[in-house]
């Protein structure tokens, strides 16, 4: 017999073997929604190793390791939230197991957005080679790029140091970087001009990266929202890129209604053939600092010191001092901000002005030279939040930070207040725009549905118990629901319960 031969009868042997030994995890009588859109049905799921080896009704006499009674429970594909700042919580060996994102049915997460993210992509994707509790995409983010070139100034790159921020860009995502990030409304990717963003975003796009935005402007600060969108389009047809537009909302009291005027422009640009995308987190109050939402930019230019030495010249220190009372009536006046850290932690910028007996933007300042604090800053409301969600190009995404109780309910809170209480989007919508749809927007490869050979990412929840529990007052409190949690084929919720399985991993754009 020839070698050739032994070889073939080999792999008949082990397929025969795969197809009909005992399974790792036999998930039985669920009602499955397999995270196209497409209607639930009652099926079976048979999980082998790290991937679905099958869905639909198991032959009777299915050996598994661990048989999963799904019966009246949902069965739906992991959630890929694209939007989280999660630093501290992968360098902490604790946190890193995630289970705040895995109580919401999280099983990947985008990390990097709004500019922020490294462009040592290889060294981030080696330190989660020590274990974490779910898979993690990276961005390389605009500002970190433009950071290491220019530091914080305000300025444009000679052609040397454009080619440099292209260089750091490629050699992301070379390794492994799904896409480009911008936060052109923060420093210093505000000091960017749009033909920079184009240049990088090229880049980006020859890899197969899609470019993901926190707009230059939410609100009325500087080119508005209608003209941070277009500016997000433009940068998307120039660079032929797909644009997915972060955590979309109309932030503050001027824009309040111009959601329809969004839609409108994002649509027409989808009519052309440009992939438009978003995501929203299903929240009235934005997550920030006071600094960032209160200054001008043009005073965070050179940095923090730069900063201070501005607020010691009289003349200076008004000017941003004028321009921070009108941020705070576009933001909705000092009630609409509640410091979420440090000393005034649970007070509204109104208390903390009226206890320490001065103007709300005299008690801002101090707080910002104190070391800054995080706010939630209500500045949404819901007419907005409903229009957005019910759009087909919007999908979830938590923008998880601390301090705001989005990092631990959004994706529970979509499907419990929005879809099953006020119908403001179907179940069957809630989970496509949570899973199957997100992860073809990131290019997450074979995740996302739920179909034979896709990784076994999968939760089965109670739609009768998910809710979340997180609030501004308590915003870690995780979110309940969700009995089981699968991360590549191995449980990382148990009945409801954290496992501490370390079954995420590190993705790479392409694998
Ligand atoms: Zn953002």
């Amino acid at each position: 017999m020839s070698l050739r031969l032994v070889a073939i009868l080999m792999l008949g042997l082990a397929s025969a073997g795969r197809a009909q030994g005992t399974l790792d995890v036999l998930i039985k009588g669920g009602s499955v929604y397999d995270g196209t859109g497409g209607a639930p049905r009652i099926a079976d799921l048979g999980i082998r190793g790290d991937r679905i080896v099958f869905v639909g009704t198991a032959p009777a006499g299915t050996a598994a390791r661990r048989t999963i009674d799904a019966k009246g429970l949902i069965v739906a594909p992991g959630f890929v939230d694209p939007h989280t700042h999660i630093d501290e919580d992968l360098a902490d060996p604790v946190r890193r197991r995630l289970p705040g994102f895995l109580l919401q049915g999280v099983t990947t997460l985008v990390t990097g957005n709004d500019g922020g993210g490294s462009p040592g992509v290889a060294a981030a994707r080696a330190r989660l080679a020590q274990g974490v509790g779910a898979n993690v995409a990276f961005l390389v983010g605009h500002g970190a790029v433009r950071g290491a070139v220019l530091g914080m100034a305000a300025r444009a790159p000679s052609g040397a140091e454009l080619d440099h921020m292209r260089a750091l860009v490629a050699q992301a995502m070379r390794e492994g970087a799904f896409g480009l990030s911008t936060g052109l409304y923060y420093a210093p990717g505000s000091y960017a001009a749009t033909e920079e963003v184009i240049e990088l975003a090229r880049i980006a796009h020859a890899a197969g990266g899609y470019y993901d935005s926190h707009i230059r402007d939410e609100s009325s600060y500087t080119i508005g929202l209608l003209g941070a969108i277009d500016e997000a389009i433009r940068i998307g047809r120039e660079a032929g890129i797909p644009v997915h537009i972060s955590h979309i909302k109309a932030l503050g009291v001027d824009v309040w209604g111009k959601s329809d005027d969004v839609v409108a422009r994002v649509l027409a640009a989808r009519a052309t053939g440009l992939r438009v995308t978003a995501d929203q987190y299903p929240y009235t109050a934005s997550g920030t600092s006071v600094g960032s939402s209160l200054l001008p930019r043009w005073a965070e230019a050179g940095g923090r010191d730069s900063l201070k030495s501005r607020f010691g010249r009289p003349d200076l220190r008004a000017k941003i001092a004028a321009e921070m009372v009108e941020n705070l009536r576009r933001r909705g006046g000092a009630e609409a901000l509640l410091i979420t850290e440090g000393k005034w932690r649970g007070q509204r910028l109104a208390q903390v002005a009226k206890s320490t007996g001065v103007t709300p933007v005299a008690a801002a300042i101090t707080i910002i030279g104190g070391g800054d604090a995080a706010v939630a800053s209500f500045n949404m409301n819901d007419a907005d939040i409903d229009r957005f969600m019910a759009q087909s190009f919007v999908v979830t995404g938590s923008d998880g930070s601390a301090g705001h109780p989005r990092k631990y309910g959004t994706f529970p809170r979509k499907i419990r207040r929005y879809a099953l209480d006020r119908g403001v989007i179907s179940l069957t919508r809630a989970i496509e725009a949570s899973s199957g749809q997100t992860a073809a927007i990131v290019g997450l490869v074979d995740r996302g549905l739920l179909a034979a050979g896709k990784f076994a990412d999968v939760v089965v929840f109670d739609s009768t118990a998910i809710i979340d529990k997180s609030t501004y007052e308590s915003p870690a409190t995780p979110a309940i629901g969700m009995r089981f949690v699968v991360v590549n084929g191995r449980l990382a919720i148990d009945r409801g319960r954290p496992t501490g399985a370390l079954a995420g991993r590190a993705l790479a754009r392409g694998q």
